[in-house]
């Protein structure tokens, strides 16, 4: 028989979502909150875009998971397998089965490299990188500041994506460093994307082709990655409108794969049915399973209809966190999460457009009168230096 143990909040995952919800509701009083984690050290992900374009060291976005875990909250390193929502159990990697009160399901997105053919050993080639992987980011910027001449190609998939514009960062901070050193006019830079625009936020889009067309990079819309043969150093594009496809030679690949939740979430029960990319099934709003009132879900991976970004997830947990206290008292969930979503664009080395909006890609911009989606400097300074130093000393703590 399996060893079983008990906790009134158990949460799946320890990353942005885990550890400041689990900072919150300790902060709120609920007792015996234990968080499952099987890595031993916590990522700052937005910063890998900074990474990849040479503006951040890989140090300042990694900790110890021991450092970031609440005090008074439990980590289990661990991780989960199995989930029994209707026995209210879950069975760990090691075989160890806990019981809750409550479950709070965010083990973010999965990177799916094997969905497209030759992608993941081009990423592990000499002239491939990926800054969507940690270790792979500062390689992205070795090979992108050493560039003189050639093609520099950058890629983002369709479906969903953890901050899908963060595709685009790493390749406006190059393009401006190429511009510094004299270099851009011999470098072709092409963006294979699968939107119709830019990025589909009005207001955002103008800003950003004002800097494709400063660059003079090349714009694949409707398109994405098709194949890529790390040896001949090629990628195939397919345009999904027409079906055509494109072979590109580059010197230079910083690819973006395909995500999905994680499979074992997907061999629950927990998404809908027919949810193909396996995300729990949540009212949007509330955060609470539409099947399960003891489970909630947040961050990359609850099936809410918001783009997944940290920005997200920093309304959502307060959210969450109310709604679940309210449950453990026997009353409804009346807190409601608005869609809300930002996608920071490093368009410079020193500049940002910071994109603010809602679930249908509308502006949402938090200070109504502030241009916050024009080129600025001090969007730079808050997503380069504030943004930081607010995870790892607030957010985390369950403090913002
Ligand atoms: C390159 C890049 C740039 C980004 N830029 C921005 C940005 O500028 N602004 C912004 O707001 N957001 C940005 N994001 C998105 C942001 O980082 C994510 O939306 C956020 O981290 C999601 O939090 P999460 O807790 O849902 O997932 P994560 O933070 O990914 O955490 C999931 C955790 O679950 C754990 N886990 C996985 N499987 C299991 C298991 N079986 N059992 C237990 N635990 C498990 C993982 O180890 C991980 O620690 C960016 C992301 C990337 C990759």
């Amino acid at each position: 028989m399996p060893d079983t143990t008990h906790h009134e909040v158990l949460i799946i995952g320890g990353g942005n979502a885990g550890i400041s919800l689990a900072a919150r509701l300790h902060r709120y009083g609920v007792p015996d909150i234990a968080v499952v984690e099987p890595k031993d050290h916590h990522l700052y992900q937005p910063l890998f875009s900074h990474i990849a374009g040479g503006k951040a060291k890989a140090a300042e976005a990694i900790r110890s998971q021991a450092s970031v875990t609440p005090p008074g909250v439990e980590w289990i390193r661990d991780g989960a397998l199995v989930i029994n929502a209707a026995a209210n159990t879950v069975t760990l990697d090691s075989g160890e089965q806990i019981t809750y009160g409550h479950l709070v399901v965010c083990p973010g997105l999965q990177l799916d490299w094997d969905k497209i053919p030759g992608l993941e050993a081009a990423v592990h080639s000499p002239f491939g990188a990926s800054h969507y992987e940690f270790a792979l980011a500062p390689k992205a910027w070795t090979l992108l500041s050493s560039l003189k001449s050639g093609t520099a190609v950058f890629t983002m998939p369709s479906g969903p994506a953890k901050c899908a514009g963060a595709a685009q960062k790493p390749m406006y901070l190059a393009c401006d460093y190429w511009k510094e050193h004299g270099l851009l006019d011999d470098i072709r830079v092409v963006m294979v994307q699968p939107y119709p625009t830019v990025y589909g936020v009005p207001g955002v889009d103008e800003e950003l082709n004002r800097k494709i067309a400063e660059y003079g990079i090349e714009l694949r819309l409707d398109s994405e990655l098709a194949a890529v043969d790390p040896t001949a150093q090629t990628v195939l594009i397919r345009n999904n409108t027409d079906g055509t496809t494109e072979e590109l030679r580059y010197d230079v690949l910083n690819a973006v794969p395909p995500q999905s939740a994680p499979d074992w979430l997907k061999a629950t029960d927990l998404p809908a049915a027919g949810n193909d990319g396996g995300f729990v099934e949540v009212d949007p709003e509330t955060l609470r399973h539409t099947r399960y009132p003891n489970v909630w879900s947040l961050g990359d991976a609850a099936a809410t209809t918001n783009s997944k970004c940290g920005g997200a997830l920093r309304k959502q947990t307060k959210v969450l966190a109310k709604n679940l206290v309210a449950a453990r008292k026997g009353a409804a969930p009346t807190e409601k999460y608005n869609g809300y979503a930002v996608c920071p664009f490093t368009v410079s080395r020193s500049t940002v457009v910071f994109a603010e909006f809602d679930a249908g890609y509308r502006p949402m911009p938090t200070i109504p009168k502030v241009p916050t989606w024009k080129e600025s400097r001090a969007s730079w300074v808050v997503d380069r230096d504030v943004f930081p130093q607010v995870y790892w000393n607030l957010i985390l703590k369950g403090r913002a």
